[in-house]
């Protein structure tokens, strides 16, 4: 469908009945105009009380549960009364009043297992984006707009990894074409859920925390759209963060390439997975501020050729809970190369995200970054697969190292710029951090610092200010 735009509100977009309204003015503003597809997060923390409403559902913790149930029901009733007229208001109570029974009873049946099972969680959390959804629609729809709330499981076709599902784009484009296509003809707004989805025969699956971008993204690609619009709470994508750089400025227009940088290197704006799905048909993002609909946000685009005219880094961004695991071989028996190799290998199965790794010397030592949070399942899966080199003494012990730092510095203008690494490293060693290690690919798009934590901030602050990248 030509000129057909997709939007997506976070959670803090709709965290309560007046930011709801906000949300309903822009998609009904731009509905008039033409076809619009909204996607929505759940509530802001409502996705953290549900995953905490299973967890103590499975440790057979009745009154803990019954407690977030009830608080999940205030959240929503006190949301619903204060945003439709008093005649609509009975019947959508009763949809909210469903919609959690649905979750209520799944979290009993979890109780009653003491386990739960990963399908049984994502088709539960869903029901956070299905509430808001459906409040969103009922609230337009109360405005005189056509609207329809629109569950993503009969949309996005996705493998089964649940809580982590893989979008099948052949399959999601003609269950969106049966499913969205349908509603834009007849002239309405479909509010579809965001981060969920189901595998081919039916079963509800996620996309990951936060995948409410990709989700749109994936809908975006899907139904060909021309745009893709993100409202968030921040006024776009920054050179660096605003909480630590207090000249840290919004950039008017970075590339795929850089803005998915820069989500995985931590910076919150966009879930990492969100460009990937857009790059074949060129889609234009923007990331968008609903608390401040003056501001214009910042545009993501496929060209790498504006970015380029832009000399140096375009921003800095940063991560704190991460681990680097160091391998080393005790003695030269052991090929460094088949160490490596089995060790991605074991990385892989866990199926963690490396986010950096450098080798170097003669003894092939290496190194990689990963999250803390994953931390457990890559030592499990390393030590598993060299236990017999561990054993002989062939490797030394794995070193892990939390007391570390990841700064990523981005922009494509960095290519066959010469001098900026050194820049960078001597404004990062002037201020007394020491740098542990260095990866930078040969795109030249991100130059990638491990550094002691405890100097992390002033390094970044270091580089922004060194980079010129402040207002
Ligand atoms: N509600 C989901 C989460 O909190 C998805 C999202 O917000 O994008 O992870
Ligand atoms: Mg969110």
């Amino acid at each position: 469908m030509s000129d057909l735009l997709v939007m997506k509100f976070g959670g803090t977009s709709l965290g309560t009945a007046a930011r709801i309204r906000v949300a309903a003015q822009i998609s009904a503003e731009q509905h008039a105009k033409r076809g619009v597809v909204t996607v929505v997060s759940a509530m802001a923390q409502v996705t953290d009380l549900l995953l905490d409403s299973l967890r103590k559902a499975e440790a057979g913790d009745q009154a803990d549960l019954d407690r977030n149930l009830k608080e999940l029901y205030a959240r929503h009733f006190e949301v619903c009364r204060e945003l439709l007229p008093a005649a609509r208001q009975e019947a959508v109570l009763a949809g909210v009043h469903a919609l959690i029974g649905e979750f209520s009873r799944i979290a009993k049946g979890m109780m009653m297992l003491g386990e739960r099972p990963p399908r049984s969680i994502d088709e539960a959390v869903a029901i956070g984006e299905r509430l808001s959804a459906y409040l969103l629609a009922e609230y337009l729809e109360s405005q005189g707009i056509l609207a329809a709330a629109v569950n993503a499981a009969d949309v996005i076709a996705t493998d089964a990894v649940f809580g982590n599902a893989t979008p099948l784009m052949e399959q999601t484009r003609e269950r969106a074409s049966k499913t969205l296509h349908r509603l834009l003809d007849e002239g309405i707004l479909p509010v579809v859920t965001g981060f969920n989805g189901s595998t081919l025969d039916g079963r509800p699956t996620t996309l990951g925390r936060g995948g409410s971008d990709f989700s749109a993204s994936i809908i975006a690609a899907a139904l060909n759209a021309s745009e893709l619009w993100i409202w968030t709470d921040v006024d776009g994508i920054m050179t660096g963060d605003p909480r630590l750089i207090s000249d840290a400025r919004v950039l008017d227009m970075v590339t795929y390439n850089e803005a998915a940088e820069l989500a995985y290197n931590g910076a919150k704006v966009l879930h990492p997975r969100t460009l990937a799905p857009l790059v074949e048909r060129a889609i234009p993002v923007w990331s968008k501020n609903s608390f401040a609909l003056d501001k214009p946000g910042t545009k993501i685009v496929p060209s790498a050729a504006m970015a380029r005219a832009a000399r140096g880094p375009h921003a800095v961004t940063s991560m704190a809970d991460v681990a680097l695991v160091s391998i080393e071989p005790a003695n030269s028996v052991l090929s460094g190369t088949k160490v490596m190799a089995r060790a991605l290998e074991a990385l892989d199965r866990a199926n963690v995200e490396i986010l950096a790794i450098t080798s170097s010397s003669y003894r092939q030592t290496f190194c990689f970054l990963v999250r803390q949070s994953e931390l457990g399942s890559v030592m499990e899966h390393l030590e598993e697969s060299l236990s017999l080199e561990l054993a002989h003494g062939y490797l030394k012990p794995f070193d892990v190292d939390k007391d570390v730092g990841l700064i990523a510095v981005v922009g494509e203008g960095m290519k066959g710029t010469p001098g900026l690494a050194g820049r960078i490293f001597t404004a990062i060693s002037k201020r007394d951090v020491n740098i542990i290690a260095i990866a930078q690919g040969s795109s030249e798009l991100t130059i990638a610092i491990v550094v002691r934590r405890a100097g992390l901030e002033s390094a970044v602050k270091a580089i922004h200010l060194e980079c010129g990248l402040g207002g």
